[in-house]
């Protein structure tokens, strides 16, 4: 609902459309029009849809909308990334980034407003106001960078945004539904269309969700691993304190519709002399032995007062050069858009707390975590 009582219709799933459309009194080829509209066009002006009678499109409009969430900045990094902060209904800011490749342009969109997570590198997890995205939300994002890229209508080949990788703020599998919701209507062939096969969802490792993940959307999945021992891991990334790497590994290993071709991407953040010596990557293959994967190592994008640095150049060289010769293609995600500050969580708070501040919000969203 919104504020002047209009509902939304970007975010309800096929059937919640058509069950909204019959109770307005319109027929589920009606539909199956606006869904056109709305996701092949992007059209957000009702008197646009001209494949529906003009006083259906004014009944439309007096009780529903199509409304775009609020750019407050939309930067252009020198390396052509573009990262937008958005302005939700109710205030709350989020950002989406577009990284456009050669082969291919990725969108990382956002899941939560923050993350009620805490790993130690993370400049999201020292935010202390979290909440879910709905599913219009998520899918806002994608809409609104298809807007400001024109890519409308959605063309079928040769896309700016041929990809979407869950990887902005939060933690996607702590809002499973709103996620789910948004992937089905993104990959829906008569609307947006981007398959299964280019959507990725980061996880941090929510093991319990990780199995409905892959049969029900069926998408790729990333796994922020980031420490090969559960002393290191729980201390990095503290959900590991719930669900430790065996059971981690465990779930990776069983993960829907693995194969050679469809691997696991596990995310390694390179943290200087924390993390990224060559006894860490001889651990780390072996760890992953037998689970299809792909090892990307992230050098740490660091942020004021974070208490850690990047490792050395030398050191991701010799860590990436164990892996490959282990036999894992391990790109080195090169940092884009360092100008705009386009890692995660950067743009949102650039407001400066001090190291004992951020501590302390750190303690308390620990303690609600193993509570
Ligand atoms: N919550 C999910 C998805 C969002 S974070 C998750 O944790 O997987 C997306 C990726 O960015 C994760 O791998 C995360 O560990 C990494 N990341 C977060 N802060 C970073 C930083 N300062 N430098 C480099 N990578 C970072
Ligand atoms: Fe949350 Fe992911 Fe950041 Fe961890 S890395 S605090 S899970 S957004």
């Amino acid at each position: 609902m919104t504020v002047d009582g209009r509902r939304a219709l970007v975010g309800l799933s096929r059937d919640q459309l058509a069950a909204e459309l019959l109770a307005f009194g319109l027929e589920p080829f009606r539909a199956r029009q606006l869904w056109h509209w709305l996701y092949h066009r992007g059209v957000t002006d009702f008197s646009l849809m001209t494949t529906l009678a003009k006083p259906v499109r004014e009944r439309l409009a007096e009780s529903y909308v199509i409304r775009r969430p609020g750019v407050v900045t939309d930067l252009r990094s020198c390396d052509g990334t573009r990262k937008w902060l958005l302005r939700l209904a109710d205030g709350q800011e989020i950002e989406s980034v577009h990284i456009p490749e050669e082969d291919r342009g990725t969108l990382c969109v956002s899941s939560q407003v923050g993350c009620t997570l805490t790993c130690r590198f993370c400049h999201t997890g020292t935010q202390r106001l979290v909440r879910n995205l709905d599913a219009a939300e998520l899918v806002d994002q994608l809409l609104l960078a298809r807007d400001a890229l024109g890519e409308w209508p959605s063309p079928p080949d040769g896309r700016l945004i041929s990809n979407i990788v869950l990887m902005g703020m939060g933690e996607p599998l702590f809002n499973y539904d709103a996620v789910a919701t948004a992937v089905k209507i993104i990959m829906d062939g008569d609307g947006l269309a981007i398959s299964k096969r280019r959507i990725t969802l980061s996880t941090s490792g929510v093991v319990p969700m990780m199995k409905r993940c892959g049969e029900e959307l069926g998408v790729n999945l990333a796994v922020s691993l980031h420490a090969v021992t559960d002393q290191l891991r729980d201390k990095l990334v503290p959900i590991n304190r719930k669900y430790p790497l065996a059971e981690l590994i465990q779930a990776c290993r069983s993960y829907p519709g693995l194969t050679n071709a469809r691997r696991i991407t596990f995310e390694y953040v390179m943290l200087r002399g924390v993390n990224d010596s060559l006894a860490d990557a001889r651990a780390l293959t072996r760890l992953l032995k037998g689970i299809p994967a792909k090892i990307n190592l992230i050098p740490f994008n660091p942020w004021p007062n974070a208490p850690f640095e990047c490792s050395t150049a030398a050191a991701i060289q010799a860590f990436g050069d164990f892996v490959n010769d282990a036999g894992y293609a391990s790109p080195v995600r090169t940092t884009r858009g360092q100008d705009i500050m386009a890692a995660c969580g950067q743009l949102k708070s650039a407001s400066l707390r001090s190291r004992a501040a951020v501590d302390d919000i750190l303690a308390e969203k620990d303690a609600a975590l193993v509570a």
